[in-house]
């Protein structure tokens, strides 16, 4: 197992990294801007390393930095969390380069599911459905494009093979408007992702978001954790998650799970990782591949008792996988709300101080924050300030536990959306189950 590792991140996701690391007994170095001195982890880890100043681009984005404070510290490997750094190919090709384990995939395998054309694939050769439509690059011929939209059949979504936070991709409803919409679509994502490639394919109209959790080791085999249910979304953003998603069989469950780690032995993945599915009238159509750990992934630990994050530092660190897909179970149903330090109408990001914070708690009930007392979240970074996680024996009891632990939790000084997490909960439709992606937003009338 390796000796000392370092942190490139930040946050909730940090300190959930440096707890792995503790069991595992591995020594910690905590790299953070000039903003994140406060930040719990950076109290609790063995070093600490201040990268640059508050912006993303000059810290946590800063590859020479986070490397150098690697050498300086003789850290032997690099855990990269979630954002910032973790699916950039160029910074696991980096750190590879430059002497270090990088906790992840390769930077090759990175790079091919960062492009969604040859994600997508690689995917079709690997047997998983993908959304209709060839996955082949569009080119200036209008009749040939024309005509591919024809044979996929309206709505078709046209969509940037670079693009990523749900930003480079326009529906087109009709013929009419389909060259228009590719013109504007190439010249955006030529702006925003440097690159104008472009695909289409068939716009699924009510879909839910499932996708299936997957950990690979670097003797072959491949082992997946079954599905979580993300469609509680607000402009693509996951609101609230769960596991197991409402409605899928054990035998869906199992055929899905181990088509995705086919693709895995296929394409001789290696580490945790997450296969995101679209899921319409009974069928699952593949949008792309995550290539590091989830925002979401307590829900998946809390029905399987399987911990992720020391997974991936045993797999990084050349272990073989520790349990057998057989070794794998489920029980009873998990329910994550992210915690934001929002407006919870109008979104506004509000950082500042937290007056008081008081934890919930209670059987099945896991609160994933680095924030404390007196702690000033921020206005550098995204908005999340934690993860609150429900556990119970079936879903309506993992939704009271949670109600119960939303109404219990004291965060006073800045605003949160826990009083709109409170209004999801009790919603007589999320109760109910399998809402599709607009839901929320529907809900919210935007
Ligand atoms: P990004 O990398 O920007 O997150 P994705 O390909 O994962 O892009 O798509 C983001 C979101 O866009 C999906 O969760 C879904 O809401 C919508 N979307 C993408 N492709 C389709 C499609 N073929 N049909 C319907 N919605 C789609």
């Amino acid at each position: 197992m390796f000796d000392k590792i370092v942190i490139a991140n930040r946050g909730e996701i940090a300190l959930r990294i440096l707890r792995a690391c503790r069991e595992l007994g591995i020594k910690t170095v905590a790299v953070h801007s000039d903003a994140d001195r406060d930040l719990k982890h950076v109290r609790l880890a063995d070093e600490a390393v201040c990268i640059g100043p508050a912006s993303s681009a000059e810290s946590y984005l800063n590859i020479p930095a986070i490397i150098s404070a690697a050498e300086v510290t003789d850290a032997v490997a690099i855990h990269p969390g979630y954002g910032f750094l973790s699916e950039n190919a160029d910074f696991s090709e980096k750190v590879s380069l430059s002497g270090f384990t990088f906790i992840g995939p390769s930077a090759d395998t990175i790079r091919m599911m960062g492009d969604k054309i040859s994600a997508k694939k690689a995917m079709l050769a690997a047997g998983i459905p993908c959304v209709p439509g060839n996955g082949e690059a569009l080119t200036n011929d209008n009749g040939a494009n024309l005509k591919m939209a024809q044979e996929i059949g309206y709505p078709i979504i046209v969509k940037a093979a670079g693009g990523g936070g749900g930003r480079g991709m326009r529906v087109v409803h009709t013929e009419a408007a389909l060259l228009n919409a590719i013109a504007l679509t190439k010249a955006e994502a030529a702006a925003a992702f440097g690159n104008d490639t472009l695909y289409m394919e068939k716009f699924l109209e009510d879909p839910r978001h499932i996708e299936f959790q997957v950990l690979a080791d670097s003797q072959g085999n491949a082992i997946h954790l079954g599905e979580r249910d993300c469609s509680m979304q607000r402009r693509h953003q996951k609101v609230v998650e769960e596991a197991p998603a409402p409605g899928i069989s054990q035998e869906l469950r199992n055929q899905m799970g181990e088509q995705c780690t086919k693709a895995c032995k296929d394409i001789s993945y290696l580490g945790a990782g997450t296969f995101e599915f679209l899921f319409e009238k009974g069928e699952f159509y593949f949008i792309e591949m995550n290539t590091r750990v989830q925002v979401e992934h307590p829900v998946t630990e809390m029905i399987t008792g399987f911990d992720i994050v020391k997974e991936q530092l045993r797999i990084a660190a050349g272990e073989p996988l520790s349990m057998t897909q057989e070794q794998i179970t489920f029980t009873g149903h998990a329910i994550e709300c992210r915690l934001n330090a929002e407006d919870p109408k109008t979104f506004m990001p509000c950082p500042g101080v937290i007056e008081q914070f008081h934890m919930p708690g209670g059987p099945g009930i896991r609160c994933e924050t680095h924030i404390y007392n007196g702690y000033k979240v921020p206005p550098y970074y995204d908005s999340m300030i934690g993860k609150l996680i429900a556990h119970g024996e079936d879903r309506a009891s993992a939704i009271a536990r949670m109600q119960t632990a939303l109404h219990e939790m004291v965060i006073d000084g800045i605003k949160t959306n826990v009083p709109l997490q409170i209004d999801i909960l009790a919603d007589s439709a999320f109760r109910v189950g399998s809402q599709n992606i607009h839901y929320l937003e529907k809900k919210l009338g935007i």
